[in-house]
């Protein structure tokens, strides 16, 4: 260490610091990174490498980035992963003795950036916390620095939970404590956290008091305070924006886990990963940043209190009823400027007069807005206008303070009005004073000397200073002026008169300019008193923003209101898909209804691929989403239960990426729904089982499909296409089958993408081998085995249609119950049954099988052993 050069010294010093960070250190004009730093940093940033003298005999790797341009090297670094150390001078370099003074002033993570291109307009950014209890649950806390929010909760002893909590707010990084299970780390990262840092300290400061007070319990405290110990240490800056720290349950929103979300597609798309194609973007009629934000919030999370969804859905009728006004709350709106993520900087201390402006000119449109509301027939919205608080102190002094267009330099003045500051006045009096006598003196001395060229200029370097062209110059007399300065066609000449004037101007400019910085922070200062006044006008305008939109897509998109049931019923006429429908062109969208209640709880769906299952499956639970989030729905009337729960298991598994087998994924999104589900939930099973071998996959989705009916009761659409399923209906009371259809017309299969009652028709497979050209023979021969294969009477022949097509999918009869293959000859009874003594021993052990961790062979086995008890 002793041999390196002071500066290094101090670099190596710091840096110990900050090991998990790239330490961007300030030299002049540049941010530089030495050693390790600087072989990855060149890397990384594709910059130049070059190296320096450090004491040692060896070169010290170095690469730098320019001061200016620094914001977007660190944000490449933030989207990366990485955590950015920024170390500045502070101290004056003329003042200093020895090495000049550096410390870091702030630690940029990914959690916790505060601009750039990092931070969408549109989504927050989290950075959660998680803490691990004695007693194994967990407290889990989360913030988004840019808008000041923050909200606590307690999680049950499930890492699921944990998980699930970071993936629906999309957190970017996660503090933990260093002895946090390390598995848990690991799935952490696979939800896309892309940072995890470590914070100990868990006392609550002094500083927080009264953002906490309302924290109950000792866990929370613990949870929050790891959080704002981190904020603390990496931002080192006060953090005046931050609100007070609300509670919250998951239970209070309908719970869609991980997989289930990205299923639905409700924020982002499987394929493209973007939020084009997702409910999401469809709904995103916002005219702010701050309403895209809180849309996507809802979304996130419906709702499933009937009070709150109920005033949602009053609100959006309400502006579908406004026409004219919604459509001129939309021009109000796009002139409100990001409130939430201004009152941030404004804290931060990282505002500049233009945007002052731009937050005067947000505050100026709301009683506009206030007045277009009132104008709205509706009780809720009016409620909604009336929590818009003018702000009126802000508008005031900013309108008295501040210019019309103001520079983007806080430090150069032209930034206060005047008439606002006596003080100011006075220096500009004096500056403006000696200026116009200056333009006196130009006329003057053209006068005197009779040059009509002579001018008087100012620079930097010499002051004001007249001017005359050499070839005037024999016109001027001996010792008139002093000379300064000789160019190629011109002289330069200063007096003493002129030199006192030009030292009153600058001085007056100087003062102006540092007053003015004054004033600037003295302004600054009042409006961050007022930041929980606009926080809370910020809220109410994000929340109008969110409903003029649900207004906005109901309308253009003919939804209906959603009514809800007390008897868990569904009744959706005529639903659609609202993303397919939008994609599709609405004309050539085929509607479906959907008809659940008591004694119809589970739609076995059969049909050929590509028939529209999952479509019609996915379709119900995004109608019932939308119906929670408070919008209107996609149906000509629907009426459903409030649901607690949405889960779904569909589509080909796309989770390659982390490792899990297809099938892997499948029995665990269907172990989370069996664990989980309750009688108020919704279960979209697609496909299930498709992911094995032939039997092993139809015993697990006929135990899965009994094991819903017999023992959970959410409602439960099952896709599937073996066919042999159909014959639950008879044995299970409450599932019922329904199939998609499809024709034949002119030898082609064309879908109807109409769902009907009934089983779809077993040899559609065989049609469709017909169709595509096999030879006669081959189908005549794939039909006999098919029939041996059943073991049952042949059906009817397809009926023809009047108009020469013939249904290739019309309803058939139900085969006799035990039509399947003789592997289920066993039907499961009913639970309602009377049993023997025997019997009810075997149904216990049945109940006892945690069927989704037994190997196909152990199933066999069990089985076996069972069938010899009775
Ligand atoms: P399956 O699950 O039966 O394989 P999908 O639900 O994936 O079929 O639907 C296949 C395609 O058919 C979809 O991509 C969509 O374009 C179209 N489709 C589905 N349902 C409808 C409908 N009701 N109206 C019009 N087109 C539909």
């Amino acid at each position: 260490m002793a041999a390196y050069t002071p500066m290094i010294q101090q670099y190596l010093k710091i840096k110990a610091e900050y090991q998990d960070a790239f330490l961007f250190f300030r030299l002049g004009d540049f941010y530089e990174m030495f050693f390790e730093d600087a072989l990855r940093a060149a890397q990384e940033l594709e910059i130049t490498l070059t190296s320096r003298e450090g004491g040692t005999e060896e070169r010290i790797p170095m690469c730098g980035v320019p001061y200016h341009s620094a914001p977007t090297y660190i944000e490449r670094l933030i989207e990366k992963g990485y955590k950015v150390a920024i170390c500045e001078q502070t101290e004056d370099p003329t003042q200093a003795k020895g090495i000049v003074r550096r410390e870091v002033i702030q630690l940029i993570t990914p959690g916790t950036v505060m601009e750039g291109r990092s931070l969408h307009e549109k989504e927050n950014n989290y950075l959660a916390t998680v803490t691990h209890f004695s007693d194994g649950t967990y407290g889990f806390a989360y913030a988004d620095l840019s808008t000041g929010e923050s909200r606590v909760t307690l999680l049950p002893a499930k890492e699921e939970e944990v998980l699930n909590e970071i993936s629906v707010l999309g957190a970017k990084e996660v503090v933990i404590s260093a002895d946090l299970d390390e598995g848990l780390q690991k799935k952490m990262r696979d939800r896309n956290v892309l940072a995890i840092s470590y914070e100990e300290q868990t006392g609550l400061d002094e500083a927080y008091s009264t953002l906490t007070e309302d924290l109950n319990q000792d866990k929370f405290k613990v949870t929050v305070a790891r959080l704002f110990n981190y904020l603390h240490r990496t931002q080192k800056r006060s953090l005046t924006h931050l609100q007070p720290v609300t509670t919250y349950q998951v239970h209070q929103y309908m719970k869609i886990d991980y997989y289930s979300k990205h299923n639905l597609e409700l924020t982002e798309t499987i394929r493209s990963k973007g939020k084009k194609g997702s409910l999401l973007w469809l709904l995103d009629e916002t005219k702010t940043a701050m309403g895209g934000r809180l849309l996507k919030q809802w979304v996130d999370r419906p709702r499933i209190d009937r009070e709150e969804i109920e005033r949602r859905l009053s609100v959006t009728g309400q502006f579908m009823n406004a026409y004219f006004e919604r459509k001129e709350l939309q021009e109000g709106l796009k002139e409100v400027y990001d409130l939430e993520r201004l009152a941030g900087r404004i804290a931060f201390g990282n505002v500049n007069a233009r945007d002052l402006r731009q937050l005067l000119r947000s505050l100026q449109q709301i009683p506009y807005l206030h007045e277009i509301l009132s104008r709205t027939q509706g009780e809720e919205t009016i409620d909604l206008a009336r929590k818009l608080d003018y702000c009126e102190e802000i508008v005031d002094l900013l309108e008295q303070s501040i210019v019309d267009n103001p520079p983007i330099s806080i430090k150069e003045g032209n930034i206060i009005r005047d008439g606002f500051n006596e003080q100011l006045d006075q220096y500009r009096d004096a500056s403006r004073n000696g200026k116009s006598w200056i333009a006196q003196l130009e006329r003057e001395e053209r006068d005197r000397t009779g040059i009509r060229s002579l001018k008087i200029g100012y620079n930097r370097v010499f002051g004001y200073y007249i001017e005359i062209t050499r070839a005037n110059l024999h016109l001027l007399k001996e010792g008139q002026y002093e000379r300064k300065q000789t160019l190629a066609n011109a002289e330069r000449f200063i007096t003493p008169e002129l030199k006192e004037k030009e030292a009153l101007i600058l001085e007056a400019e100087e003062k102006c300019g540092e007053l003015e910085y004054e004033l600037f922070s003295e302004i600054r200062d009042r409006i961050k008193e007022q930041i929980p006044r606009l926080q809370a006008l910020a809220k109410v305008v994000s929340e109008m923003d969110v409903l003029q939109s649900f207004a906005e897509v109901s309308e253009e998109r003919k939804y209906v209101k959603p009514e809800f049931s007390d008897n868990r019923e569904i009744l959706i006429e005529e639903g659609r898909h609202p993303v397919v429908e939008k994609v599709l062109d609405s004309q050539e969208y085929v509607p479906n209804s959907c008809k659940m209640n008591g004694d119809r709880e589970i739609l076995l769906i059969t049909g050929p691929n590509m028939s529209g299952k999952s479509t019609y499956m996915r379709q119900v639970a995004l109608t019932a989403i939308l119906a929670q989030i408070g919008c209107y729905v996609p149906a000509t009337k629907a009426v459903l239960p409030v649901f607690d729960q949405v889960f779904t298991r569909i589509g080909a598994a796309d989770d390659l990426v982390s490792g899990q087998s297809t099938f892997m994924v499948e029995m665990l999104e269907a172990k989370n729904a069996i664990a989980n589900a309750t009688q108020d939930s919704l279960i979209l099973f697609d496909e299930i089982g498709r992911g094995t071998s032939t039997y092993d996959g139809m015993a697990l989705a006929q135990a899965i499909i009994e094991h819903v009916h017999n023992w959970i009761g959410s409602k439960t659409l099952f896709s599937t296409h073996y066919h042999e399923l159909t014959v639950l209906e008879d044995e299970l009371d409450r599932l019922h089958n329904v199939h998609v259809s499809a024709i034949e017309h002119q030898g082609k299969v064309v879908f109807l993408h109409k769902i009907k009652e009934g089983p779809a028709d077993k040899s559609y497979g065989i049609h469709v081998a017909e169709l595509a050209g096999l030879p006669k023979e081959l189908i005549i021969r794939a039909n006999e085995i098919l029939t041996s294969l059943e073991q049952a009477k042949i059906e009817e022949p397809v009926p023809a249609m009047p108009d020469g097509t013939s249904e290739v999918n019309e309803a058939v009869a139900p085969s006799s119950g035990t039509a399947q293959l003789s592997f289920f000859a066993e039907p499961v009874k009913a639970k309602k049954q009377e049993f023997s003594g025997k019997e009810k021993n075997v149904i216990e052990k049945i109940r006892e099988l945690d069927i989704l961790d037994l190997t196909p062979l152990q199933a066999i086995n069990v089985l076996y052993e069972l069938q010899k008890k009775i």
